[in-house]
């Protein structure tokens, strides 16, 4: 990943900044600057999301640029989502798949836009629930506050702000935050890394003693991981706990098994003491 050192340029203000048109082509020459399309340039070290962003006329949005801030996000990388001026046009480029988005009041056309801005867009081009999970994701990671906030609740709408107030700082993945999102009708107690004697932390404690955990790509298959897992089960089978597992294929792809194994638990009271 690049840095905010890493720039992409107009030809245009790099003239304005006083290169002559002799550094320009000395810079390219010596590869500190790449040539992008006609007039646009990016410094060596930008990365490729960033560059294909803006061969088509602007800069990474929505969860595109979540994902170049290190935020969890659900749609996969491809295709890219592109921010543009309202008035401006893209510039569709070789293998071009991209997905425009028309709000970016930036000044400069190749800055990406703030966390609030990116997090709207994931609202309004991914729905709520992926919202949600970056949500949590960018208060998790401390990029965005109060103000961020307020912003938010002020520009999105009611289903946004019930994300807005079901979001908390301490959720550690996306995938928890989806279970605890898609959960939330039930009217159940959802608490997540709790932590138990002898178990250590686990994902969510549904009501009392209903355990569910939930396996990150990561954790595929080692015999060491899951014999860790199975003596977590056990120690928390001693204790009174009840525990349902699941992977991120079940979570995301087949959420009704994972909502019915949880439901069937619930629906005896096995959560309960
Ligand atoms: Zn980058
Ligand atoms: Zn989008
Ligand atoms: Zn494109």
């Amino acid at each position: 990943m690049c840095t905010p050192a890493d720039r992409i340029h107009r030809r245009l203000d790099l003239l304005d900044a006083g290169l002559s048109r002799h550094d320009i082509d000395r810079a390219i020459g010596l590869g500190s600057l790449l040539r992008l399309r006609r007039g646009v340039y990016a410094d060596a070290g930008t990365c490729e999301p960033r560059r294909r962003a803006a061969q088509h006329g602007g800069t990474l949005a929505c969860v595109s640029a979540a994902r170049h801030l290190g935020l969890w996000v659900l749609s996969p990388d491809d295709p890219l989502h592109v921010a543009l001026r309202p008035h401006g046009h893209g510039h569709p480029h070789d293998d071009c798949t991209c997905i425009e988005h028309w709000d970016h009041d930036e000044n400069d056309r190749f800055r990406p836009p703030p966390v609030h801005g990116i997090l709207r867009q994931i609202f309004l081009c991914r729905g709520a629930e992926e919202f949600f999970v970056a949500l949590e994701s960018a208060l998790h990671a401390r990029k965005i506050g109060r103000s961020g906030l307020d912003w938010l609740t002020k520009n999105t709408s009611a289903v946004a702000r019930e994300a807005i107030a079901l979001a908390r700082r301490d959720a550690e993945s996306g995938l928890e935050s989806l279970v605890r999102w898609r959960l939330r009708h039930l009217g159940l107690t959802v608490r997540t890394q709790v932590r138990i004697d002898t178990v250590g932390r686990v994902d969510l404690v549904i009501g009392d003693r209903l355990i569910v955990e939930v396996d990150g790509v990561e954790n595929h298959g080692s015999a060491e991981h899951r014999h860790r897992d199975l003596l977590r089960d056990a120690r928390a089978a001693a204790r009174g706990y009840i525990t349902l597992r699941f992977d991120y294929a079940l979570v995301v792809h087949d959420w009704e098994t994972v909502e019915r194994a949880i439901h069937a638990h619930v629906q005896r009271q096995l959560h309960l003491r």
